[in-house]
């Protein structure tokens, strides 16, 4: 009952004990045979000459050992950079140079210059049973952001980072025992660690891994495992919605999905839900926030197209450039306060004042709240096209389209303009089976929107651009038309 393991800041009532805690297609642990392997893997990293405040990557594909390694390296107060396995040697040598790792957790890769530990290296057993402390000040987590802005910078998270999300995702969603989630999402991002591993562990809950998401794979594990939750991106929810008509999906004991990362359309999340029977609640953050911020209620009401109110212990707000709160229904930039934001970017000063100059998290969104304290993500900032001097976000348009019956998903960047600065042009994947052409979209749009918001041109693709962690890659889009 006073497991060592307890210590640990999200550590909960089953830490030490024979319950199932988490597996993949390989292996299942149970919560004591997880703490003893972390426990092996922290003596490892003893042996390596690796000491508290060190910094290691670890570069590993969705898996227990993941798992196991990152815990072990917070049992002895090192900081674990997750990386993403499909980057590249300059991708990875980048992280590591700029997180200082001193151990890269993974294949030896050609071109990184760090020790690396492969993953069949990791000690199973302990040999000890000290008691783990750890202090809630100490890093836990550098997690680079995708760079969809710049060059990727390293978020500072610390135990008390996590602690404060996972309990308040556990809180948020009523997670219990007897709950079990599935984990799809990368664990080189906030989401699949808080969502799905630190939220179910503070209440002794069970977490099955798969190592990526792929329609047929999903469909099987949430046959074969049926979870009560997963969280997810709404590249995933797409996917699920282009199954074949005859394709059914296993959500008896399924309490509720989670949809976020990236903006969503509510007729997606509709279709999905009411084909899989699944209840889907919108959720917004960043890792900046060490995960989610704001998230639509389990049971309570749920508000379509808004990302609901601020989850228990953040507080958020929407201000003018000045910092000032806007009137309620007003647009201005989404700040979030409380304990899950982030201590700072790594060695970079500026960028950190930047960000949080008042005590208030900037997040670059434009956001509107409303009477009840619902967050409606309008945009990002930096994706915001200005036409002439006018704002037009690009959501309010990819909405639009998004009602159309044969449009899936759609993408809109700003195109540069010689007299009007930028110009609206959308990207548009069309429903199986669907046909429709680039005019008749157009047509649609000009039924919904001002004129100034009317896409100049509108190109059907077979799929949007992504970043690794799911998001359509507006750059990549913005580039294209570049090109042509
Ligand atoms: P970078 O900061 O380098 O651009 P990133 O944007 O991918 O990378 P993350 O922390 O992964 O960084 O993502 C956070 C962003 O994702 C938010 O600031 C917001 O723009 C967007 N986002 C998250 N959830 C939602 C949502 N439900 N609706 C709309 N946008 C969302």
């Amino acid at each position: 009952d006073s497991s060592p393991l307890t210590q640990l800041p999200w550590a909960g009532p089953a830490a030490g004990s024979a319950r199932p805690c988490v597996q993949d297609v390989h292996r299942a642990l149970t919560y004591a045979q997880l703490e003893d392997e972390a426990r092996a893997f922290a003596e490892q990293l003893d042996e390596l000459g690796i000491r508290q405040g060190d910094v290691i990557g670890i570069m590993l594909p969705n898996s227990v050992e993941l798992v196991v390694a990152t815990l072990g390296a917070w049992i002895r107060g090192v900081v674990a950079t997750p990386i993403n396995p499909t980057l590249t040697a300059r991708e990875v040598s980048y992280q590591l140079e700029d997180s200082r790792a001193r151990l890269l957790v993974g294949a030896a890769m050609e071109g990184v210059d760090v020790p690396s530990l492969a993953a069949d290296e990791l000690r199973r057993s302990a040999t000890s049973r000290d008691a783990i402390t750890v202090d809630p000040d100490r890093l836990a987590l550098l997690v680079y952001t995708s760079g969809s802005t710049g060059s990727p910078k390293g978020v500072m998270l610390d135990h008390r980072n996590l602690e404060a999300m996972a309990t308040s995702m556990a809180q948020h969603f009523g997670l219990t025992a007897s709950d079990h989630a599935l984990l799809v999402l990368p664990l080189f991002h906030v989401n699949s660690i808080c969502v799905t591993l630190l939220a179910p562990f503070t209440v002794g809950a069970r977490v099955t891994v798969l190592e990526r998401f792929a329609p047929r794979s999903f469909v099987d594990a949430m046959e074969r495992f049926q979870p009560t939750y997963f969280s997810a991106v709404p590249a995933i929810f797409a996917h699920l919605a282009a199954l074949p008509a005859d394709e059914r999906v296993e959500t008896r004991r399924l309490r509720f999905a989670v949809c976020g990362a990236a903006p969503v359309s509510p007729e997606l999340l509709q279709r999905c839900e009411s084909r899989f029977g699944m209840s889907i609640t919108e959720g917004y953050g960043l890792t900046e926030a060490t995960c989610a911020s704001a998230c639509n209620p389990v049971s309570g009401i749920r508000k379509p197209g808004t990302v609901g109110p601020a989850l228990p212990g953040q507080r958020i707000r929407v201000v003018d450039p000045r910092g000032e709160d806007v009137p309620t229904g007003e647009r201005g930039e989404v700040a979030i306060s409380g304990p899950t934001v982030m201590r700072g970017y790594l060695n970079r000063i500026e960028a950190t004042a930047e960000a949080i100059p008042d005590g208030w998290l900037r997040t670059g969104d434009v956001g509107i709240l409303d009477e009840d304290g619902y967050l409606r993500i309008v945009d990002r900032i930096k994706d915001m096209i200005i036409r002439g001097g006018e704002n037009i976000y690009p959501k309010e348009i990819e909405s639009v389209l998004a009602t159309h019956s044969a449009v899936l998903e759609a993408a809109v960047v700003g195109r540069p303009d010689p007299v009007l600065g930028e110009v609206p042009v959308a990207f548009v994947v069309l429903a199986p089976g669907a046909e429709v052409d680039a005019d008749a979209l157009i047509a649609h749009c000009r039924l919904g929107l001002a004129k100034i918001k009317v896409p100049v041109a509108l190109e059907i693709l077979d799929a949007l651009p992504r970043n690794p962690v799911g998001k359509v890659d507006k750059p990549a889009l913005r580039h294209s038309l570049a090109a042509v």
